[in-house]
């Protein structure tokens, strides 16, 4: 179950202007279930009238404004965006769980004690440093497991 995000509220949290379109793009990833390309958002935002007028190029410039505040997420390969459900997403790792099956994302925070391992070898054998905080990783989820197993 997707939790209920006060859409207005976040973007004052993170600091950045509340307008229309915006507010529509945040509450329309916020209600799917699945990541939404920039032209789904484009589509179902568009139903609003006062929204009619907004084309694709605005819908790409506030999901890149959105991406670097990390309020939402791209999900590879499909290039589809995704709420963040992490209000302090960029403390913290994060992994999106993506059903290669089902196309939905799930975005879990890992304890650090249990990434602090992974980390330390990826720094040390490789001396490779993380810049980032946010993982993918593809698989199969529960729900498209069941139906699987039922073949
Ligand atoms: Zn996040
Ligand atoms: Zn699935």
């Amino acid at each position: 179950m997707k939790k209920k995000h006060q859409h207005d509220e976040l973007l004052r949290t993170a600091k950045t202007k509340v307008t229309k379109p915006r507010l529509a793009v945040l509450k329309c990833l916020g209600e799917s279930e699945q990541p939404l390309s920039p032209k789904d958002i484009l589509e179902i935002i568009k139903n609003d009238a006062d929204l009619e007028q907004t084309d694709l190029v605005t819908v790409y410039r506030i999901l890149d404004t959105f991406s670097k505040i990390d309020l939402v997420h791209q999900v590879h390969p499909s290039g589809g965006y995704l709420i963040c459900e992490h209000p302090s997403c960029s403390r913290g790792t994060h992994i999106l769980l993506t059903c290669i099956q089902c196309k939905q994302a799930n975005e879990i925070e890992i304890p650090n004690e249990i990434f602090a391992s992974t980390q330390w070898f990826i720094e040390t054998e490789f001396n490779f440093e993380l810049n980032q905080h946010l993982f993918q990783i593809d698989g199969t989820c529960k729900a498209c497991k069941k139906n699987y197993s039922k073949v």
